[in-house]
């Protein structure tokens, strides 16, 4: 630990710090004591040199520093890393029994205790991504906490995400420990079989945040006709199957996703004449479905990222707009629209007022049954708000 490096802050942004938020932009630095180098702990003092926290430096990064601990006692080394993956991880063996799944997001980045940091479990595979300067810095010491943690031997990198760049960081993607991932993994959720890309699919390979949404579908499914729009490798897809859908059709862009998506109903051994499978844009096929006359009883949307930052939310309001008018439009009398968005720039009660926009413009009457959310390998620090990103509706139309 550099005990010289002081981020001194300016008068009065102190406040956030003291409310335990652990971001630190750089527009709130006074100035850089000492000369701490990328990644390196940094003493945060308040204008009056006032100890307030412990915290990795990003030069490169308009977020300058994220914050390790507010306890000046705490010495930030291998130990503590170590300490803070045991707890997340003891969280999930809380949270998920082998009944339920064998792939859970292990470590959650702030939600957990380690900036930039995401680890999932696939099987007995685990997938690690680095994306901050503080996480990179520490990489060998995770490593060796997750070499000890005993389950999974194999440790695969996916250092992929874009945000890595705004740290000036590269990109990294290879195998870290034990054998080389085969093209494909197994796992399962809720009585499901999943096949996953941990090498190449998207995000580290599935949409874990997803779990317990998926399995909602079960009870609305019963002899509908389901439309899974942005159906990925066929999660909602095949749980409207096992809740005895009458026919379900999945449009994805991705051919490869479909592909996979065909071979999960395969390998579940589910009816496959009750699955179509569109390979298409979603906002495209919903047009062409609303000028055939198409009517469905259940409609799910959950498109990718539409307003990755607070910068593009009118662009994606009016594609959330969009996409969600024509869902209601193409409902039958009575019917259930499951719509998410996943952008952390659009919160929840601006989520709901884009759907209601929607609904109005479309003529219909909607009531909300259930609000969903990311699931509970994600948590939300209560002083950290902004990792909350996944919201859900189930609605229901006159
Ligand atoms: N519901 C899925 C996850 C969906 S992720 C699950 O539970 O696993 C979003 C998906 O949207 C991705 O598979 C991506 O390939 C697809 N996609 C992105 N843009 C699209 C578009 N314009 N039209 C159709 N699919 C699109």
């Amino acid at each position: 630990m550099n005990k010289d490096s002081h981020l001194i802050l300016k008068k009065g942004r102190e406040r956030s710090v003291q409310r335990q938020h652990p971001w630190i932009f750089s527009g709130a630095i006074e100035k850089i004591n000492g000369n701490p180098g990328q990644g390196e702990t940094v003493r945060i003092v308040d204008s009056q040199n006032n100890f307030l926290a412990w915290a990795a430096y990003s030069p490169k990064s308009q977020i300058s520093a994220r914050i390790w601990t507010w306890d000046e006692c705490d010495v930030v080394n291998s130990e503590f890393i170590n300490n803070r993956i045991y707890r997340a991880l003891g969280l999930r063996q809380l949270l998920f029994s082998e009944q339920t799944t064998n792939s859970y997001r292990m470590l959650y980045s702030e939600s957990d205790g380690i900036p930039g940091l995401i680890i999932d479990t696939y099987n007995d595979y685990l997938v690690l991504q680095f994306s901050s300067c503080g996480a990179e810095f520490w990489k060998e010491s995770i490593i060796n906490s997750c070499t000890e943690l005993g389950d999974a031997k194999n440790i695969f990198e996916r250092s992929d995400s874009e945000v890595r760049k705004l740290e000036g960081l590269t990109q990294n993607i290879g195998s870290l420990r034990g054998n080389y991932p085969p093209d494909l993994i197994e796992i399962y959720e809720w009585g499901i079989r999943y096949l996953v890309d941990i090498k190449t699919g998207q995000k580290t390979g599935f949409y874990l945040d997803q779990r317990t949404n998926r399995i909602r579908i079960r009870e609305y499914a019963q002899e509908k006709r389901v439309l899974n729009c942005f159906s990925y490798t066929g999660g909602f897809t095949m749980n409207a199957i096992l809740g005895k859908a009458a026919e379900v059709l999945s449009i994805d862009s991705s051919k490869t996703a479909l592909n996979l998506a065909k071979l999960n109903l395969e390998i579940n051994q589910f009816n496959d004449k009750l699955a179509h499978w569109i390979e298409g844009d979603v906002f495209t096929e919903l047009r062409t479905f609303r000028d055939r006359g198409e009517k469905f009883d259940l409609i799910i949307l959950d498109p990718p990222k539409f307003a990755p930052t607070v910068h593009s939310i009118e662009k994606a309001n009016r594609a959330y707009k969009d996409i969600n008018l024509l869902a209601f439009k193409l409902l039958n009398p009575g019917g259930i629209l499951f719509t998410f968005s996943c952008s952390g720039g659009i919160n929840a009660e601006l989520f709901r007022k884009i759907i209601h926009g929607a609904a109005m413009d479309a003529g219909v009457n909607a009531r909300i049954l259930e609000q969903l959310h990311q699931d509970r390998d994600h948590p939300i620090p209560l002083c950290f708000p902004e990792a909350e990103y996944l919201k859900g509706l189930i609605c229901k139309i006159n």
